[in-house]
């Protein structure tokens, strides 16, 4: 899997201008290398009144691009017009974007307008973590017969706090090339970052874990650039970047190992964000029988009751093979807590009285 070269693609979020495009590979063919050019031309932003791409204004840019440095280029495509339309400039590397994938209407409309054509068709994930509406637009693409289907990896959005823009849950990805063990798997750091000093990171992650190639965001002054300014690097940035990582001769079943690795820890991360989501829902509780016990004139501590939920509680784990001392540690603990918080919500009254 990865003892081949990665497939490198870089270029713009955004195609703003014929000498935008062009510093760019200017800058990266200087001093580096790159296998394919890639600039978003109809930007599907969340919200209306962003910038939404320059549409086919930017199309003969590419078609000069593509001509004067000998490198493909790909854009973006999210309807069978844009289709028509980058096929007409002789691009026929398209991708397919997040916001795009999660719908079926649209990527069949998109499959049945390149149906048969010589077209190279990269299908980036949804933007949540729906691996089936992924796997279901790749299957699209290849029954339309086209040259060929990869995927694109650009992590999900979540309402998990994150030093990510786009969760990687790697796990998705690995689930993904475990279904289609032929199929090309190139990740998208800039859009999992958000961030340009994350980059790096998550591109070498993403080699260490056997994906195919990168596709990074490269502007020639990313802080003015009119989509994504903060996950975009500079030429020289993305040549060092590319200089800098290893690309280690794996074996599969070291690529194995370590996707293993990878999938039981991201089943960890998940189960402590539910305990963590439990232990909120539980303390939420706590705080409502605080305001009834204080309502009602009842004491904070109930013997009886805390016997009660210490023996059910060690019991339970007992049943379930955990030591009687973790669980009844854990317990203590939990209630001292809530014991604290509603203390707390009594006070609270009487220093209003
Ligand atoms: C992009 O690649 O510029 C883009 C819009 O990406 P995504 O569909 O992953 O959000
Ligand atoms: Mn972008």
């Amino acid at each position: 899997m990865n003892n081949k070269k990665p497939l490198i693609i870089a270029g713009p979020c955004s195609a703003e201008s014929e000498e935008q495009l062009f510093a760019v590979a200017k800058g990266i063919l200087e001093g580096g290398r790159i296998d394919l050019f890639r600039a978003g031309v109809w930007k599907p932003r969340t919200r209306p009144n962003s910038f939404e791409g320059l549409g086919e204004t930017a199309l003969p840019w590419l078609k000069n691009l593509q001509l004067s440095f000998e490198i493909p280029v790909m854009v973006e495509v999210a309807n069978p017009k844009h289709v028509e339309l980058a096929l007409k400039y002789g691009i026929n590397h398209l991708w397919v974007g997040a916001r795009t994938t999660v719908s079926p209407f649209a990527v069949q409309e998109i499959a049945n307008s390149i149906q048969g054509t010589k077209t190279s068709v990269y299908v980036k994930n949804p933007i949540h973590p729906e691996i089936e509406l992924w796997v279901g637009a790749i299957e699209r693409f290849l029954k339309a017969d086209v040259h060929s289907v990869s995927a694109i990896h650009r992590g999900f959005s979540s309402f998990r706090n994150s030093n990510y823009r786009n969760i990687p849950m790697w796990e998705i990805p690995i689930e993904l090339q475990r279904r289609f063990p032929d199929m090309a798997l190139i990740c998208d750091p800039s859009h999992i970052a958000g961030k340009r000093e994350v980059v790096k990171e998550v591109s070498q992650r993403a080699l260490d874990l056997g994906m195919a190639g990168l596709m990074v965001e490269v502007h020639p002054t990313p802080d003015s650039a009119m989509s994504d300014p903060n996950q975009q690097i500079t030429p020289e940035t993305f040549n060092e970047l590319i200089k800098d990582l290893e690309i280690k001769a794996k074996t599969i079943s070291d690529v194995f190992v370590i996707n293993k690795l990878e999938e039981l820890r991201s089943k960890i991360d998940k189960l402590d964000e539910d305990l963590i989501q439990i232990l909120n829902s539980r303390m939420n509780l706590v705080k409502e029988i605080g305001e009834y016990k204080k309502d009602n004139g009842i004491t904070v501590f109930q013997l009886e009751r805390w016997n009660e939920i210490l023996k059910t509680r060690s019991e339970f784990g007992d049943l379930l093979g955990l030591e009687t001392d973790f669980v009844k540690q854990l317990m203590e603990r939990i209630h001292s807590e809530s014991i604290k918080t509603q203390i707390a919500q009594f006070q609270k009254e009487a220093s209003k009285e």
